[in-house]
C-alpha cells in the first residue's frame, strides 16, 4: 500500500539526537534556541517560539493576544479541529464563515459579514499547504482592528505574494508527524512583536522567568531538545521535501482527468501538504475502496464540518455552510509525499482514471 503520509528521516536526525544525549540536556535547551531562530528565518519573522504541538502554539498565541471569555474569533469549519478547539481553550468562541471551492481557505468576501463587537480575532487556515487569500483579509482585520492568527500547520514554507506563510499575523505552526517536516511531536510561533514573543515564552513555562518565581499563569508547553534536533534535521531538509511535493503535484496536475484537480492560483506558492481532489460524479466511498484495493492509500480530510462534529453540536452550533457541505462530501487526498517513487506515480494516476 502506498502510504498517504510518510515522514522521512536519515542520519541527520541521528546525528543530533546522538548530541542531545551525549550533551545530557534533554529538557528545552540550545536545541531549541537553534530551531527558533532558523524557523524565524524560513517565515521571514524577526522571532520564533518553538512549544510543544501545533495545538498548544494556537492556544497560546490567543492566550498572549488576551483572547478570552465574551470574544468571538472567525475561523473556517473546513479544517483540522485543533483550530477551532484552540478558540474554545481560551473561553472565546469560534464563529464559523464558509470557505471557497476552489482553494478550500476561508472566502474573504464573507467575512465582513461575521464580524460583531465582540469580534477579537481572525483565524485563517491554510489549508492543504496553500495559503488564504491573505490581502483582503489583512484589509479587513486592519479596518476593524482584529488580531490575525494564522493556523499554518499545514504550510511550512508556503508563500502569499511573495511572503511566507506565518509573516502576516501571529503564524502557528505543527511539527506533527505527518506534517510537511517534523520533531515528532511539536509547534512553532512566528511574530516581529518583541513583547508577544516575550509573553509566548512566559507562558509557555509556568509563567517564569526565574525559576520558581511565577508572573502569571503560564503552561508547560515546552518543547525538548530531543524534538528539537529532529526538528532541526527536518528543517535542513525540507526546500528538498517541498520541491519533491510540487514535482509530484504537478504530475498528478498534468495527468488527472477523471476529478477535480487543486488550484495554485498566481502569486501563490502551495507546499503540497496535501494533494486533494474532488470526486463530483461516484461515490467517494466506493473510489476510495477501489484505490485501496490497486494499493493507493487515501485520506479525506475533513469528512465533518467542524460546527457539525458532536462536541460542538453540544455546545449548540447550528451552522449549515453550503459550500463547506459540499466539499466535505467531495473531497479525498492522494499521496504527494517526498517518499513517492515514480512508479507510485504511475500507479496512483491509473488507479484514479480507472474510477
Ligand atoms: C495538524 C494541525 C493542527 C494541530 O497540530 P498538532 O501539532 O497536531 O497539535 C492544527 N491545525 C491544522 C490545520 C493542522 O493540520
Amino acid at each position: 500500500m502506498i502510504p498517504i503520509s510518510k515522514p522521512l528521516f536519515d542520519d541527520q536526525e541521528l546525528t543530533l539526537l546522538r548530541e542531545v544525549l551525549d550533551s545530557g540536556i534533554i529538557a528545552q535547551g540550545p536545541k531549541v534556541a537553534a530551531l527558533e531562530q532558523q524557523f524565524a528565518k524560513l517565515a521571514g519573522t524577526e522571532f520564533a517560539v518553538a512549544v510543544s504541538s501545533g495545538t498548544t502554539a494556537l492556544h497560546l498565541a490567543l492566550l498572549a493576544h488576551d483572547i478570552g471569555p465574551g470574544d468571538e474569533v472567525i475561523t473556517t469549519p473546513f479544517t483540522f479541529i485543533a483550530s477551532a478547539n484552540s478558540i474554545l481553550y481560551t473561553g472565546a468562541k469560534p464563529v464559523f464563515v464558509d470557505i471557497r471551492a476552489d482553494t478550500f481557505n476561508i472566502d474573504p468576501a464573507r467575512l465582513e459579514a461575521a464580524i460583531t463587537p465582540r469580534t477579537k480575532a481572525i483565524m485563517p487556515v491554510h489549508l492543504y499547504g496553500l495559503m488564504a487569500d491573505m490581502d483582503p483579509i489583512m484589509e479587513i482585520a486592519n479596518r476593524h482592528h482584529l488580531v490575525v492568527i494564522e493556523d499554518a500547520a499545514q504550510a511550512h514554507g508556503a508563500k502569499y505574494k511573495g511572503r511566507p506563510a506565518g509573516s502576516f499575523g501571529t503564524g502557528c505552526f505543527s511539527l506533527y508527524a505527518t506534517k510537511n517536516m517534523t520533531s515528532g511531536e511539536g509547534g512553532m510561533i512566528t511574530t516581529n512583536d518583541a513583547a508577544l514573543a516575550d509573553r509566548l515564552r512566559l507562558l509557555r513555562a509556568h509563567g517564569s522567568r526565574v525559576r520558581y518565581y511565577h508572573d502569571e499563569l503560564g503552561y508547560n508547553f515546552r518543547l525538548t531538545d530531543l524534538h528539537a534536533a529532529v526538528g532541526l534535521a527536518q528543517l535542513g531538509k525540507l526546500a528538498e521535501f517541498n520541491q519533491r511535493r510540487r514535482q509530484n503535484a504537478e504530475f498528478f496536475n498534468q495527468h488527472l482527468k477523471r476529478v477535480v484537480t487543486p488550484v495554485q492560483p498566481n502569486g501563490y506558492e502551495h507546499v503540497w501538504h496535501q494533494y486533494t481532489v474532488r470526486l463530483v460524479e461516484g461515490n467517494r466511498d466506493e473510489a476510495l475502496e477501489k484505490l485501496k484495493q490497486a494499493g493507493v492509500g487515501t485520506g479525506v480530510f475533513y469528512p465533518v464540518p467542524i460546527y457539525r462534529q458532536k462536541v460542538y453540536q453540544k455546545l449548540g452550533y447550528t451552522d449549515c455552510l453550503p459550500v463547506t457541505e459540499e466539499v466535505t462530501r467531495q473531497v479525498f487526498s492522494l499521496p504527494v509525499h517526498p517518499a513517492l517513487t515514480p512508479a507510485d506515480l504511475e500507479t496512483i494516476v491509473a488507479a484514479v482514471e480507472r474510477l
